[in-house]
């Protein structure tokens, strides 16, 4: 693409667009987010994603699973409001200004259930892992009027739009905004280098992190970042954009040259921000 139609953000930027806490300031104002991720199988996405969002300044974190993953939220993060689900129904979970929507949820039909409800909410949605994959079959994305943040690996991205990823991973700016535009939503795609793909808009790209990244759950991580900033009301664009820096520095933070485990992302993430500038 031409230079014209690419850019980056710069840690000034990033910290200039951060939501910083006024006077005025209260948990609700500061933003509420909705998560729901985990599953009886996979419980530590829904660590990592809470994780991340209130590392990123939630004003609130609302998790809502079943038995298994709420009781990993529940001995990590005291913090998080947790609406413990004995169906299929997010009625009980209350008001929130942001949805984080599928890491480790699974695809059978309990999480297809919860996958309709949050879609059909009149607030921003992050739709990742495997919320991509159930919404893949279905036209639920190209339903939304509210704002979409899709959050895709190449392999994701290639069942959403039936291209292989091998073709997506040799043009990946065009296609996160070919994505954007056939689908209406933002597309943040994840790899060696992150895109944020929204349409008429550059491409931005972010080159902070490091392939120590390359490790199971670092993408729930982001999905929380990214979720806390969307519920503080930033764009999808810019939300997509700053998680994806703050992210990157985290994992450069946290590997420093030896491996990382997936914790020490979220651990890291205040020093990330304070290293913004
Ligand atoms: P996921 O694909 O959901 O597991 O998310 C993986 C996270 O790690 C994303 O934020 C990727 O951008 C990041 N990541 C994966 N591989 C690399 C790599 N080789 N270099 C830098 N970041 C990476
Ligand atoms: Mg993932």
């Amino acid at each position: 693409l031409p230079d014209a139609d690419t850019g980056a953000l710069t840690g000034a930027d990033v910290a200039d667009l951060l939501p910083r806490p006024v006077a005025e300031s209260d948990k609700y104002r500061r933003g509420v987010v909705g998560i729901v991720a985990g599953s009886e199988s996979y419980t530590g996405a829904a660590v990592l994603a809470v994780g991340g969002a209130l590392r990123a300044g939630a004003g609130m974190v609302r998790y809502a699973g079943t038995s298994a993953p709420v009781a990993q939220v529940r001995a990590a993060w005291p913090e998080a409001v947790i609406t413990e689900l004995d169906g299929p129904d997010l009625g009980g979970v209350g008001r929130v200004q942001a949805w984080v929507l599928g890491p480790g949820l699974g695809t059978g039909g309990f999480a297809r259930e919860l996958a309709a409800q949050v879609l059909a909410s009149d607030v921003p949605v992050l739709v990742d892992a495997d919320a991509l994959t159930l919404a893949a079959g279905e036209r639920a994305l190209l339903r939304r009027t509210a704002p979409t943040l899709i959050t895709p690996h190449a392999g994701e991205l290639s069942r959403l739009i039936g291209v292989p990823g091998a073709r997506i991973e040799a043009a990946r700016l065009e296609h996160a905004r070919r994505a954007a535009a056939e689908l209406g939503v933002t597309v943040l795609l994840k790899g060696s280098t992150t895109v944020v793909a929204e349409e008429d808009r550059p491409v931005r790209v972010n080159r902070t992190g490091t392939p120590w990244l390359a490790t199971a759950g670092t993408g729930d991580v982001l999905a929380g970042v990214a979720g806390a900033l969307l519920a503080q009301g930033l764009s999808c664009y810019d939300a997509g954009s700053c998680a994806a820096y703050v992210h990157g520095v985290a994992g450069r933070l946290a590997a420093d040259g030896v491996p990382l485990v997936t914790t020490d992302v979220v651990a890291a993430i205040p020093e990330a921000i304070r290293s913004l500038g």
